[in-house]
């Protein structure tokens, strides 16, 4: 065997008939074969069983590296034979690192075909003890762990949501919060809020279930469901109360920043619940903004377009430069709610929440402060010239029905 090294990596040479590793040794690297051929075998009382012979190309000795279990079977070069060795670390952390499902799906095989492997090395091997071997069920306590229980339970919330958005997206609806202009304590718009109403775990706030969302690749839907909810119970309120010129708020994940299939839902959503463009709001919070800030200023640009507004989300918690303030169509800003919290209590929770309101009049943007809880508060965002508020103070996020009751107390 002649060794040459690359790096952290090595290259070795096997001569015909040559072990390159045994059935029950530890395994501390796998091989990729770059030429020859490799034989895999598994030794039994009663002799060797080839499993497999393996050509250029091909890798082997991986299983054990992936769950420190000793090696399943013994690797011997056919034919002069040269592997790239991949080492045990390089791998792991590439096992380690894989999407939790993924790394559960391959557990679950090499668990089970290590104990059908040990109870075949005990077993006569004719086709009727195979078939019994087969049909019974194995240990699986490995499945048990948390991680991989947790795996589970999210592929099937994942599967859950999928479908809970693909039928007619009855359990997948918005809550609403009213928006209230400060000086007047009038009602001036909503913003829709999305809640699942599980069926086995009742109702589920975005936070349990929106990263699933994003991981899923569901985000999107998830917001083109809410968007025409949301413009469909505007609609609603126009025409059974008097509340004719709300604006509906809608929050978009960054997912819609960089593809413009957002601006046709828009489009459409507005002409089915015959909107005017600029009653509706999209909320984006800067975080998003700067993952890939020319696509979204493209797509911003091609929603104003349309002629709805935009609004920056959280604002005051993000990235945010002066530079961007002034290169996104942005209309409103929302000062996040930790600095209204903190308003009567903290100086620089009073001095942000200042520079906020005289950059937005800077700029020629409104405000929103979100998170209002006490009548403190309103008092002194309106001494520093706030426009509008939102928060438990003037009313939780609601249902459709008690928002309705809600406006028509106000009217
Ligand atoms: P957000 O856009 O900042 O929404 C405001 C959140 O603050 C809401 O939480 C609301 O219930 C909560 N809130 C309102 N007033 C108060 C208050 O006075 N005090 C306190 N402590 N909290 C208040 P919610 O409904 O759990 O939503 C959380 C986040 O989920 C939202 O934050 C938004 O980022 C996201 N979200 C909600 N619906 C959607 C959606 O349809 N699409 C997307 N992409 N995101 C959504
Ligand atoms: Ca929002
Ligand atoms: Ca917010």
């Amino acid at each position: 065997m002649t060794e040459r090294q690359f790096g952290q990596q090595q290259r070795r040479r096997f001569e015909t008939g040559e072990t390159i590793f045994r059935q029950g040794e530890s395994g501390e690297r796998a091989y990729i074969i770059e030429r020859g051929e490799v034989e895999i075998s598994y030794s039994r009382s009663d002799g060797d069983v080839l499993l497999a012979n393996l050509g250029e190309g091909e890798i082997f000795g991986e299983m054990a590296l992936i769950d420190n279990e000793a090696r399943s079977a013994t690797a011997k070069a056919a034919v002069p034979t040269e592997v790239f060795e991949v080492d045990l670390e390089l791998f792991q952390r590439h096992v380690q690192t894989a999407e939790p499902i993924l790394s559960c799906v391959i557990q679950a095989l090499l668990d089970r075909f290590r104990a059908f492997q040990q109870r075949v090395s005990s077993a006569d091997l004719d086709a009727d003890a195979l078939a019994r071997l087969s049909s019974e069920r194995l240990s699986d306590a490995r499945h048990q762990s948390p991680v991989h229980q947790q795996a589970l339970t999210e592929l099937k919330f994942e599967h859950e949501l999928k479908r809970a958005l693909s039928t007619d997206g009855r359990e997948v609806q918005c809550v609403y919060q009213p928006m209230v202009s400060l000086k007047e304590g009038r009602p001036m718009g909503l913003e829709a809020l999305v809640r699942w109403y599980h069926p086995e775990l009742g109702t589920l706030a975005p936070d349990s279930f929106l990263p699933l969302a994003a991981r899923s690749g569901l985000m999107r839907e998830l917001d083109i469901n809410s968007l025409q909810k949301a413009c469909e119970f505007l609609h609603k309120i126009d025409t059974e109360t008097s509340w004719k010129s709300l604006f509906m708020a809608v929050n978009l994940s960054g997912d819609h920043l960089s593809d413009d299939r957002i601006v046709t839902a828009v489009q459409q959503a507005l002409e089915t619940y015959q909107l005017e463009p600029h009653r509706l709001k999209l909320e984006v919070t800067e975080s998003e903004l700067v993952r890939e800030p020319e696509r979204a200023r493209e797509i911003l640009l091609e929603l104003k377009a349309l002629g709805v507004s935009l609004a920056l989300d959280d604002f005051g918690t993000g990235y945010s430069s002066l530079s961007y303030l002034n290169s996104f169509p942005i209309d409103q800003l929302k000062i996040d709610r930790t600095f209204i919290k903190t308003l009567t209590t903290s100086e620089q929770s009073q001095d942000i929440v200042r520079a906020i309101l005289s950059l937005a009049s800077a700029f020629g943007q409104s405000t929103v402060a979100e998170g209002i809880e006490h009548p403190d508060q309103v008092a002194r965002l309106l001494e520093m010239g706030c426009d509008v508020g939102q928060g438990y103070w003037f009313s939780r996020p609601l249902p459709p029905a008690a928002l309705m009751r809600w406006l028509e107390d106000r009217t």
